[in-house]
């Protein structure tokens, strides 16, 4: 197996609508005594992805802990008459770490355009949080041979909005939209050769592709963790449905671990 010395994997769970006050405290206790057993901080950062309205709890929770926690989108503008939305700013509030920004679940149901979702994540820029910017193609769209060109448009966008030294301080995150939530992964040869490209692109446009983790979202588990986590330019993953159960959710922290090694 390859060992990584580069970039230090992150592992971060999308808890989607999913949680409670009761659930959260379980999970979260879980997760800090498997990270604070296994020694993982120093090998993987991992965190996880809250509904707002359980920012404040989370952050009780995580408080000088081992656990990075985020929100999972923010609105596009610094403030104003957006009834409903929770402005970058306000999350910096909750001293989280991370923002989604761009799920396809959103682009799908809110309608999110890149435009918006580059927007959002000038935003969570200007508030000193990581934006963690999801891009992905549809079924559709990878059997008309698009998927390139489709996350072209999406990392334009976001170039376009925020320049190449600003997307250094961000996270990518390649989610193909067939194999979210479907038990549908791509496999790790598919997914590396996406995010080759994805890191060729940012070094062809001035951005140093180096320093940017590319993390890889759609049905990662515990069985299929370690053989995507190993391939050469995927650093992390963006998990939902594993991110809801701890142990699960721990077996993929480990496998991320095992691939890095402190230079
Ligand atoms: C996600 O929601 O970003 C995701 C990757 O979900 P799942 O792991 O359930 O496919």
């Amino acid at each position: 197996m390859t060992i990584k010395t580069m970039r230090k994997p992150l592992i971060l769970g999308n808890w989607k609508m999913h949680g409670s006050y009761d659930v959260n405290s379980e999970l979260i206790n879980a997760l800090l005594t498997g990270i604070k057993t296994a020694k993982t901080a120093a090998l993987t950062d991992v965190g996880i992805c809250v509904p707002h309205v359980y920012l404040s709890h989370t952050e009780d929770l995580c408080f000088s802990q081992p656990l990075f926690y985020g929100a999972q989108d923010c609105s596009a503008f610094a403030q104003g008459a957006y009834t409903g939305d929770v402005s970058a700013a306000m999350l910096t509030e909750f001293g989280v770490n991370y923002v989604l920004v761009g799920h396809s679940e959103r682009r799908l149901y809110q309608q999110e355009t890149s435009n918006t979702v580059a927007l959002k994540a000038k935003q969570v820029l200007l508030s000193n949080i990581t934006p963690v910017i999801c891009v992905g193609e549809t079924l559709a769209q990878r059997e008309a041979n698009t998927t390139l060109a489709v996350l072209t448009e999406q990392l334009q966008a976001v170039l376009s909005v925020l320049g190449s030294d600003s997307i250094e301080k961000c996270v990518i995150a390649y989610e193909p939209v067939w194999a979210i939530g479907t038990g549908k992964t791509a496999t790790p040869e598919q997914a590396q050769a996406v995010h080759a490209f994805l890191r060729n692109w940012l070094n062809e446009n001035h951005v140093n592709g180096s320093v940017v983790r590319l993390l890889y979202g759609g049905s990662m588990k515990p069985d299929n963790a370690a053989n995507l986590l190993t391939q050469p330019d995927i650093d992390g993953g963006l998990i939902g449905g594993a991110a809801l159960k701890a142990a699960d959710f721990l077996s993929i922290v480990a496998a991320a671990s095992a691939t890095y090694k402190i230079e």
